[in-house]
């Protein structure tokens, strides 16, 4: 059994880090985390239920309340993020949540909450997890750190197609302006602010399809495993 290896994903909203990371972790047969997921459960339940984000105790209470699962789903085949027993797959993805998802991420309590929780699925690595301080924060020493980027009117488009999917009256004016806005909280917060890691290799794929990122990715992570086997 060959050693298995830890790959962190991290970058912009929207630059396609789930779609690689899914791809990826089919392909090498290892666990695939979106921790945006969990963050989008945690703010969904704030806003449901009231939670002031700047209240300490409030959030402290929340936070023991919550529980965060993921299940895979044959159908999609990929995991749906369940929230204590409730599948929100589809309702974390609403504009809803984007809009308050960055603010609620940017909460120290929060972030401890899922860290620890994301520490504790890496420990057996064999493990594809994808965010904005992988690389950073919760895995320091993975052996692949891969950090994505794409031109942002490309980023737009393509966020565009997906959601009109489930939302034919979503713009891309509103599209736009959500990225911006996670983008600039993720980048400026005070806690674990989305950054590239010194270690990290840069995948633009701006003029890249789904199966050139793929290829890409792939050939870093078989060169880094076979290095860790030999
Ligand atoms: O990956 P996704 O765009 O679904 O993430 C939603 C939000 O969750 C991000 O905009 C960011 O604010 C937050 N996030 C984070 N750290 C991570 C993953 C996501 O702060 N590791």
């Amino acid at each position: 059994m060959p050693n298995k290896i830890i790959i962190a994903i991290d970058g912009y909203s929207s630059c396609g880090k789930s779609t690689l990371a899914k791809a990826l972790a089919a392909k090498l047969e290892y666990v695939f985390i979106d921790t945006g997921a969990m963050y989008r459960a945690v703010a969904l339940y704030f806003l449901r239920n009231n939670i002031p984000f700047d209240d300490e105790e409030a959030i402290a209470t929340a936070l023991k309340k919550i529980s965060l699962n993921f299940s895979y789903n044959a159908a999609s085949l990929k995991s749906d993020m369940i929230l204590n027993d409730e599948n929100v797959e589809a309702e974390i993805r609403e504009m809803a949540v984007s809009q308050k998802v960055s603010e609620v991420a940017a909460i120290g309590a929060v972030r401890d909450f899922a860290v620890a929780q994301q520490q504790a699925m890496g420990e057996k690595k064999g493990i594809v997890m994808d965010g904005r301080d992988i690389g950073t924060v919760v895995f320091p020493t993975a052996a692949l750190k891969i950090f994505v980027t794409a031109d942002p009117a490309i980023r737009v488009e393509r966020r565009f197609l997906e959601l009109q999917l489930t939302n034919p009256a979503i713009s891309k004016e509103e599209i736009a302006a959500n990225l911006q806005h996670r983008d600039l909280l993720d980048t400026t917060r005070e806690r674990s602010p989305l950054r590239q890691a010194a270690d990290a290799k840069v995948l633009d794929n701006s003029t890249m399809n789904r199966e050139e990122q793929f290829e890409l990715a792939l050939q870093w992570a078989l060169t880094i495993i076979s290095e860790t086997n030999s």
